[in-house]
């Protein structure tokens, strides 16, 4: 008799656990190789320095909607979110390759325009766009950009390396960037439903801006590297705090508690939360694409750290025993888990 095989579906691994199963019988050939999977970025020696290797994939429908989305800003999104993961490695940013593979409905005028926002993000972080590839698709755009930056070895931050005690700090706001996603979504429908109906979003640019444009944190980088403060641990916030946070306890192999009234929330991410009644620590925690830095550091910093403009500290580091969780204002303490919210 023939023997069945196996099936498994994708969604019973998660992301995550797909990647782990794809890549765990890897073996290392360079021994200039210092990270590899399971970072912001990958690093290996060259020379004196670190080279750092980051990538990420936008598809049409996937990650962004055509409709609401300008073709410029999607060009700069897509390179600042690969630069996002090399600042959370405390890397400088220097090249850039981007791949794109578009269907018919494209004109030379609309790629021009995506291209206007690649330029645009080089100038503005210093990079250099060195390549790429160029292919048709069946369905809709795909952008894929790969960037490569320079640290010195020692100057690099990783996932793993938070100690017991130390402080929980996060850059900015959180959750403005999922509420402005909503409040495109929702226009959307309306606009499909009544082609007469003018979106309605004055009042609303800071958390459109969020979504639609996200500025990553070099300047945070610059702060803490002019107080001389060096993260035991960082990440960037693209997937939602919560779930960040809970992989900096994994690879530093420690709880952590965070505290909901230290948590930044703009007060237009809060607005339009409650008009959406949705308590704003929901987004704040899971929302995601906010591009902000999350990061550890040692308590003794914590006088120098308050010092520093736009850095909130949200809580600290425990022993894995005590678990990950976070404290409301009122009520119980709740376990922190990835909600992996798909807003779409
Ligand atoms: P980030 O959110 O910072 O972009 P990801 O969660 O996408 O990071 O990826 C986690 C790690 O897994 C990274 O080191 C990434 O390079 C690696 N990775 C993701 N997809 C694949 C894949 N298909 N094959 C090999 N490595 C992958
Ligand atoms: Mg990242």
């Amino acid at each position: 008799m023939e023997k069945k095989q196996n099936i498994r579906q994708i969604s019973d691994l998660g992301e995550f656990g797909l990647i782990d199963h794809l890549t765990s019988d890897l073996k290392i050939r360079h021994k200039e190789l210092v990270k590899s999977i399971g970072d912001d970025a990958a690093v290996f020696e060259s020379g004196n320095e670190c080279t750092l290797v980051t990538t990420d994939l936008l598809v049409e429908g996937v990650h962004f909607n055509l409709i609401y989305t300008p073709l410029k800003h999607l060009g700069y999104k897509a390179v600042v979110v690969n630069l996002s993961d090399l600042y959370a490695m405390n890397a400088t940013p220097k090249y850039i390759t981007v791949s794109i593979a578009l269907s018919s409905k494209f004109s030379v005028e609309a790629i021009d325009e995506l291209y206007e926002g690649i330029k645009l993000a080089c100038d503005r972080f210093n990079v250099d766009l060195i390549g790429g590839d160029t292919t048709s698709s069946l369905s809709g755009l795909f952008i894929s950009i790969s960037a490569i930056g320079t640290a010195k070895k020692e100057d690099i931050v990783y996932r793993e390396g938070a100690a017991k005690n130390d402080l929980i700090c996060v850059s900015g706001d959180l959750g403005g960037a999922y509420m402005g996603l909503q409040l495109l979504e929702r226009e959307k429908k309306l606009f499909l439903s009544d082609t007469e109906i003018q979106p309605k979003l004055d009042g609303y640019e800071y958390v459109i801006e969020r979504q639609l444009k996200p500025e990553p944190r070099r300047d945070i980088i610059e702060s803490l590297k002019n107080a001389e403060i060096k993260p035991s641990s960082m990440i960037d916030i693209s997937d939602g705090l919560s779930s960040e946070l809970l992989h900096l306890c994994k690879h530093s192999d420690l709880g952590c508690k965070i505290y909901e009234d230290k948590i930044p929330i703009n007060p237009q991410t809060i607005a339009v939360s409650e008009m959406f009644r949705l308590d704003p620590s929901l987004p704040a925690l899971n929302g995601g694409e906010d591009y902000e830095l999350l990061f550890t550091v040692p308590l003794s910093k914590k006088e120098e750290i308050e010092k520093i403009k736009d850095i909130s500290i949200i809580g600290y580091m425990c022993d894995k025993k005590e678990g990950k969780y976070f404290v409301p204002r009122n009520g119980q303490d709740l376990k922190l888990k990835a909600q992996g919210w798909n807003p779409l």
